[in-house]
């Protein structure tokens, strides 16, 4: 749906490495000079623009607390009135409460009750806490060790007028939200949803409620994907089991590259079936067909059809979670406008398992972090590590990744985790 991309010579870039062996930091690379986010916006209210992408810049339009006002409960006094080694007594002669601010003015030898959020009192310029006085009546005994200007939160210092509180591009969490409100402002543009059509393929493949003839099992990368857009924020058209018949398979493509931003399908690309998809894509559109040097999950095809953007995952079900959450998430963000795209975190930890691992490749094993009895934190391996072995993503909480350079680990080596909470 975006304008079409005559890419043939820009695509062709990615010729400059063996589609063999692709990296995974280069096809990400090929793949992100392709990307323009949508421009096309909406105004909702702004309970309704969680999770959204912010289109539009959000000013402070007054200081933020509007006033100074005490962060503290106590006493608003005038600190030349203190005594650096001694105490003084002061008479109390109002109180500023929140939203109940003293009207007067405090001169010389006077104070006045303060709680939390009240507005600091004319002629005053800092806060004493209760605990440090003795009141009695309207009589307040104030010690030594005050600073001047203690317990006040400044008018602008969280926000100043005219000062950009939130950048565009940014998703809307619950911290956004409420930001926004105590701006008073109660709606802000947002990018439109990205439209995201998916398709499996396969003649073994059947959805939920049909039951499988020998040899054809159920379809379970249309479920993973409509879970992992979903969280994405993306706006999902599920197309089903399409055969492998090009011309059920060029209507389908056709179909979804015209419904949607983005075509993703799994399965169908791996050798033996890449040629005839192959060259089906080839005449709707301009798509190159990768190995990546990664595994779960080699085979890889990207390109445009018809205006769309296209991703051909693999057809294992590990494959598809671990190539849409390496290549297609930070795509998907892209174009729905997010700026910057919040890279993932990845830290070190000890490994309690010995891993086989290849060098030449990036691998995605599939770990449990946890946390001992003392405290500390290290990561095993989920078992079986098969890329048609859902479970192990099942029974994970984050990804060991092991660079290309890596060979086997032993056991209490450190190791790359990425946990999964939030992302698949
Ligand atoms: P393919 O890439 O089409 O050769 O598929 C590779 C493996 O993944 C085969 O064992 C397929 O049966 C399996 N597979 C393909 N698509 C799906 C799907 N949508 N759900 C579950 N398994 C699938
Ligand atoms: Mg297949």
């Amino acid at each position: 749906m975006n304008e079409p991309v005559r890419d043939k010579r820009t695509l062709s870039c990615a010729d400059d490495y063996d589609p063999n062996s692709m990296p995974v930091a280069k096809a990400r690379e090929v793949i992100a000079r392709f990307l323009k986010p949508v421009t096309a916006t909406e105004r909702l209210s702004i309970r309704t623009a969680l999770g959204r992408v912010l289109a539009e810049e959000v000013v402070s339009p007054f200081n933020v607390p509007a006033h100074d006002n005490s962060a503290m409960d106590g006493y608003a006094v005038r600190f030349a009135d203190l005594k650096p080694d001694g105490e003084v007594a002061l008479r109390n002669i109002g109180s500023s409460f929140a939203g109940a601010p003293f009207k007067g003015a405090v001169a010389a030898g006077q104070c006045v009750r303060i709680m939390t959020g009240g507005v600091v009192p004319a002629g005053t310029d800092t806060i004493v806490m209760q605990e440090h006085v003795k009141a009695d009546k309207d009589r307040v005994s104030v010690g030594p060790g005050q600073k001047k200007g203690q317990h006040l939160r400044r008018a602008g210092e969280d926000l100043k007028i005219g000062q950009v509180a939130l950048k565009r591009g940014l998703a809307l969490r619950p911290a956004e939200i409420g930001l926004i409100s105590s701006l008073g402002i109660g709606e802000v543009a947002v990018f439109r949803r990205l439209r995201v059509a998916f398709f499996s393929t396969g003649d073994e493949l059947v959805s939920i409620g049909t039951q499988p003839g020998e040899g054809q099992i159920f379809d379970s990368n249309r479920y993973t994907l409509h879970g992992m857009l979903t969280r994405l924020g993306c706006e999902v058209l599920d197309m089903g089991v399409v055969r492998d018949d090009p011309r059920l398979l060029e209507k389908a493509f056709h179909d979804a590259a015209a419904a949607a931003d983005v075509v993703i399908t799994s399965g169908g690309v791996s050798v033996g079936e890449a040629d005839f998809v192959k060259d089906l894509l080839n005449k709707l559109g301009e798509v190159v067909f990768w190995k990546i040097a990664m595994k779960p999950g080699r085979p890889l095809a990207y390109g445009k059809i018809a205006g769309a953007h296209f991703f051909g995952l693999p057809g294992n079900p590990v494959s598809v979670m671990v190539t849409f959450y390496q290549f297609v998430r930070d795509a998907l963000l892209v174009l729905s406008g997010r700026d910057p795209v919040p890279s993932l975190p990845t830290f070190k930890v000890p490994c309690t398992s010995s891993l086989k691992k290849a060098p030449g490749r990036t691998e995605f094993q599939r770990g449990v972090l946890e946390r001992d009895a003392q405290g500390a934190w290290s990561v095993r391996v989920t078992g079986e590590q098969g890329s048609g072995i859902l479970r192990s993503m099942a029974e994970a909480n984050c990804f060991i990744i092991l660079p290309d350079t890596q060979g086997n680990v032993a056991s209490g080596t450190l190791v790359e985790v990425q946990p999964m909470e939030g992302v698949v």
